[in-house]
């Protein structure tokens, strides 16, 4: 890796605002968010709409079977190692334009700007990732395409999860025009991924740009709760085996774990699924989506373990029967350090004021990290709100992203010769 600190390749930010605009208008809101499901029509918009931008710059196209877009540039020939920057395109239900979308464009921009660059000696090439269904908000889990890629999932798998009406990821993909037989570049020397933090830290400290030094561990489950369905009149409340008294249960066990902890352990049920959900039915049938979240590993291990005892507890209790499976088990870990100092001593030449702090959401960087050294830069998010139409980064902080990103990138890839 060549440490030295790149005098700086100029990104177009005009460029960048302008596909930027152009990449937001696919699932807009009318209140200013993003509705762009994975692998939908409008996902598979955004992703054309990128993609034509790429190959008018000169890009080369790769798609692999679960519909991850390589974009990439062999500056240094194809015997070479490629370093990749990018994130995703699609969105949660009501999301912001920001999540996902920033990281990709600020990807085109930072590696068009390097590859046109004057001067400069490549020993790696560069690629633009876009991975597929980050969010896991329309197939589970989350971080798919990305842990394909990094080798947690093989291709099956992937095109075999299916969305809440059937359709399976192989056949979204087959119809938004992403499903390829390439397997994306072989030797991967680095990933970096620039996104928004979606939480409060930078904002509460004045600082410009997060170095992410690691991750939240996270443990997600799916609790199934059996009941039986009965009248909601004349059935005696004796006689009641009331699935959804039995997740209500389980919903404030979860965030009792959290209250005892001060915080360092984060829980949520997000989602639940409840059969037959009319009002006169006693609930037969109740799936509930709950998470942990810590930075201690063991601390994490403790609390699954205490949530399913819970739920153990709650089924006696309520006459229901719960069964559980944990859909997601992903430890706390560090990104890579000397990726991570890269990106504080670019902050630094620059003069942004440059914080250290770990993502407690999970993100295709998480997923990479076992395939390659791997780091992510964070730009603030106003309020620390995302995962909503109101997210928002102000131009300021955003160009400062892209900026730092170009720099790191031209650093990794990039020498001047007698520099
Ligand atoms: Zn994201």
């Amino acid at each position: 890796m060549n440490q030295y600190a790149a005098s700086g390749v100029a990104p177009d930010l005009v460029a960048f605002h302008s596909l930027f605009e152009a990449v937001a208008r696919f699932g807009a809101t009318p209140a200013g968010g993003l509705h762009r499901l994975a692998a939908s029509a409008q996902e598979g918009l955004a992703r054309d709409c990128v993609c034509d931008w790429l190959t008018q710059h000169g890009f080369s196209l790769r798609v692999d079977p679960a519909g991850n877009i390589f974009a990439c540039l062999a500056l240094a020939g194809d015997d070479a190692s490629w370093v990749l920057t990018g994130s995703h395109l699609d969105s949660q239900p009501g999301g912001g334009r920001f999540d996902g979308a920033l990281g990709v464009v600020a990807a085109c921009v930072a590696t068009h700007a390097i590859s046109r660059a004057q001067g400069l000696q490549f020993h790696s090439n560069l690629g633009v990732a876009i991975w597929t269904n980050e969010e896991g908000a329309r197939f589970a889990p989350s971080m798919l395409g990305s842990g394909v890629f990094a080798g947690q999932y093989d291709f099956d798998f992937a095109r075999a999860r299916a969305d809440a009406d059937g359709v399976t990821l192989a056949q979204a993909l087959a119809l938004t025009g992403y499903d390829g037989q390439d397997r994306g570049p072989e030797h991967v020397a680095a990933y970096v991924e620039l996104h928004i933090e979606q939480g409060p830290e930078l904002e509460r400290n004045g600082a410009a740009i997060g170095v992410v030094r690691g991750n939240w561990g996270t443990n997600k489950y799916l609790f199934e709760i059996n009941g039986v369905a009965a009248h909601t009149g004349p059935t005696p409340m004796s006689q009641r085996r009331d699935a959804l008294l039995a997740a209500s249960h389980l919903v404030i066990a979860c965030r009792a774990l959290s209250d005892a902890t001060e915080g360092r352990l984060l829980t949520s049920v997000g989602r639940m699924d409840i059969h037959p959900n009319s009002s006169n039915v006693i609930a037969a049938r109740v799936t509930v989506y709950a998470e942990l979240r810590c930075t201690d590993n063991n601390e994490l291990q403790r609390a699954s373990r205490a949530l399913e005892a819970e739920a153990s507890r709650i089924g006696v209790e309520t006459g229901t029967g719960i069964a559980w499976q944990q859909v997601t088990d992903r430890p706390a870990g560090n990104f890579d350090d000397a990726l991570c100092g890269l990106i504080a001593q670019v902050a630094s030449v620059r003069g942004l004021k440059a914080m250290d702090l770990h993502t407690v959401a999970g993100h295709d960087s998480v997923s990479l990290r076992a395939r390659c050294p791997t780091a992510m830069i964070f730009v603030p998010s106003k309020d620390g709100v995302s995962h909503n139409e109101a997210e928002f980064t102000s131009v300021q902080d955003i160009e400062a992203g892209v900026q730092v990103l170009c720099q790191v990138l031209e650093s990794l890839v990039a020498a001047r010769p007698g520099a």
